[in-house]
């Protein structure tokens, strides 16, 4: 949009741009263009955008939408607006049947909504006071949107883009940074804006980091250690660890990893951060091998074997699902750790596991449920048993039902995160992108409906 169109619809609904919703229209088309352009979308993306205004990044995004979707596998578009003002100017210009407007505030928005969708992207010039929080909530491993574009004021840009030794260099750059590479795109000057803001802007892109380039640690530990290592940044890191998680040897921890007792915490790296996490983190403890039982054809036990062993020779085993509803008849998801080494990222029964030598089908899926999500359950309802042949992996499948309300309190290293969504959204996501989800969770979700109608 020019500003004179930005002006003109600004008096044609009577109001002037607010500062307190952080209010500047971006006017300039070119780099509106090349904002959604970073977005790279595809067919079958949804894309969100936040804070809409007019319809600035808009206009481009919708049409870069309509381009790129076939008919086939469409681009949906979500916008966020919070200013009811705006709201009646966005339905007249862009709503669709592929084109949704939510009137409401982005920081509340309920983001289990965007789930199933398609490949994530999202955009937004961002209203400056609310940025953090805003980053905050769509920057989650559990959403894992493929990229975010944000316009962001210079400043904030430049300390999630920061270096270690540079005072930008803070807790949240290194928060962010574990799950998520953050690139500086280019400097926005004031003058593109109406009404110009008082400070410079900066577009950045994040996107997901690969989980080959950090080993897997608890991640609320993570955030403890560096949140409190930063907390007094003039005094040395280690006085700051003893004083937010006192009983490790934090001088002998340091050392261990080649750094002075007496650095302090915007010396450290990503890497380095991760490695002084893990190296109190009981959760990455090597266990023992793990044992698992196993099976003839007729499911009887005829010896255990370590769980390597069991699957390198396809070797008939057991495992367990279960699926947890709650009052409302919602399914309870869980969404696999990136890091685990079958499934990695992919969509789950709420708890799933083997069936330990020596374990019967019941105590795995009560052991499992314990060490996954931390609950005990009553009831487990069996539903049925998958037979044992290479479309599950050679496991013999017990699947349970199971009522809970939650919540639930998950293992880092097994399980990113979960939702209860509404089974219809299930079964939508389920038959639009099926390889979002286990291919095990593909066969018994069905059958536990059809158990329960
Ligand atoms: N995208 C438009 C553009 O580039 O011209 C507008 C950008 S303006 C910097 C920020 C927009 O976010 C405004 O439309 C404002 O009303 C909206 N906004 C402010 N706070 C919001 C919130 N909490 N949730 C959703 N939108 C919000």
């Amino acid at each position: 949009m020019t500003i004179t169109e930005i002006k003109h619809a600004a008096a044609t609904i009577g109001m002037t741009p607010s500062r307190s919703l952080g209010q500047n229209f971006l006017f300039d088309q070119n780099l509106a263009r090349w904002i959604v352009a970073q977005l790279d979308i595809q067919p079958g993306d949804h894309v969100v955008e936040i804070g809409p205004g007019f319809g600035s990044l808009t206009e481009f995004l919708v049409l870069a939408a309509q381009l790129r979707g076939d008919l086939a596998n469409g681009v949906t578009v979500t916008l966020i607006e919070k200013d009811d003002r705006l709201i009646e100017h966005l339905r007249a210009r862009f709503a669709s049947a592929t084109v949704e407007i939510v009137h409401g505030d982005a920081i509340e928005f309920d983001t289990r909504r965007l789930l199933g969708r398609g490949p994530l992207k999202i955009v937004g010039n961002l209203p400056y006071y609310v940025s953090t929080p805003i980053i905050g909530r769509f920057a989650d491993p559990v959403l894992a949107p493929a990229k975010m574009v944000f316009t962001l004021q210079r400043e904030l840009a430049e300390r999630l883009n920061a270096k270690p030794r540079t005072k930008e260099f803070g807790a949240m750059t290194i928060c962010l940074a574990r799950r998520w590479i953050v690139q500086y795109l280019r400097t926005l000057p004031a003058s593109v804006f109406y009404p110009a803001p008082k400070v410079e802007s900066a577009v950045v892109l994040l996107e997901p980091r690969p989980r080959v380039e950090t080993p897997p640690c608890d991640d609320a530990l993570f955030d403890r250690l560096v949140r409190g290592g930063f907390s007094e940044r003039r005094k040395q890191l280690r006085k700051n660890l003893e004083r937010v998680e006192p009983g490790p040897d934090w001088p002998g921890h340091l050392r261990t990893l080649g750094l002075a007792e007496t650095v302090r915490a915007e010396e450290l790296d990503l890497a380095q951060w991760t490695q002084l996490t893990r190296s109190i983190d009981t959760s990455v403890a090597q266990h023992g091998e793990e044992l698992f039982g196993i099976v003839d054809e007729n499911d009887t036990v005829i010896g255990s074997l370590p769980r390597d062993e069991v699957h390198a020779r396809d070797l008939r085993h057991r495992a367990i699902h279960v699926q947890i509803f709650n009052a409302a008849g919602e399914v309870f998801l869980q969404k696999r750790s990136i890091w685990k080494d079958r499934s990695p990222g992919k969509w789950d029964s709420s708890t799933a596991g083997h069936v330990d030598a020596g374990e019967t089908y019941e105590q795995a899926a009560r052991r499992e449920l314990m060490e996954e999500i931390a609950i005990e359950i009553g009831t487990l309802t069996p539903i049925c048993k998958l037979g044992c042949g290479p479309e599950t992996g050679w496991e013999f499948l017990q699947i349970y039902r199971a009522e809970h309300e939650g919540p639930f309190r998950f293992a880092a290293l097994e399980v990113e995160g979960g939702v209860f969504l509404p089974v219809p959204q299930v079964r939508e996501w389920l038959a639009r992108n099926p390889r979002d989800f286990t291919p095990i969770f593909r066969m018994a979700f069905p059958q536990v409906l059809a158990a329960f109608g």
